[in-house]
């Protein structure tokens, strides 16, 4: 099974593949803010569970099922944060997405992708949705401050 860090790394090993055509460990390094060290050791277990090809000094590629999985990390990754950013979420969608994404099944997002497609067919529902909203309810969080979250929504400048 696919541990969260893994699946991390499996997502920027496909946006790489993608957007580059190829991948390297610095690449991913630099992305993730971490260790040289740490990138190699996480390809290597990547390449033990089969889902990319890792040969030192060479490229990384993705195997058939890494792509498949790689395709369907991005596609998650994308369709939540579009999510929360459709419900007006505010501050902190990227860092919550990155928390939640790992525990979500795929029919979960097979219908919260199907709700977004129904609110780009009918815009109209959605302003519905928003004008029944009632933004006096967030105060009743202030009691909540120590919630890791609370980070997420107040020390950061894209609040
Ligand atoms: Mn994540």
């Amino acid at each position: 099974m696919l541990t969260e860090s893994m699946e991390d790394y499996l997502e920027i090993i496909y946006r790489l593949s993608e957007s580059k055509g190829y991948v390297k460990a610095v690449d991913i390094a630099e992305y993730l803010s971490v260790q040289a060290s740490s990138v190699t050791r996480m390809i290597q277990k990547l390449d033990e569970a089969g889902f990319v090809k890792y040969e030192k000094y060479r490229n990384i590629s993705l195997t058939p099922i890494g792509k498949r999985y790689g395709c369907f990390l991005v596609w998650r990754d994308n369709v939540l944060k579009q999510f929360f950013r459709t419900l007006d979420a505010g501050a902190g969608v990227d860092e919550q997405v990155e928390g939640i994404e790992h525990y979500i099944t795929p029919h979960t997002m097979s219908l919260i992708s199907g709700l977004l497609n129904y609110f780009k067919a009918h815009p109209e529902r959605l302003e519905e949705l928003r004008a029944t909203r009632n933004d006096s309810d967030y105060p009743l969080c202030e009691d909540l401050g120590r919630l890791r979250a609370w980070e997420f929504r107040h020390n950061r400048d894209d609040a």
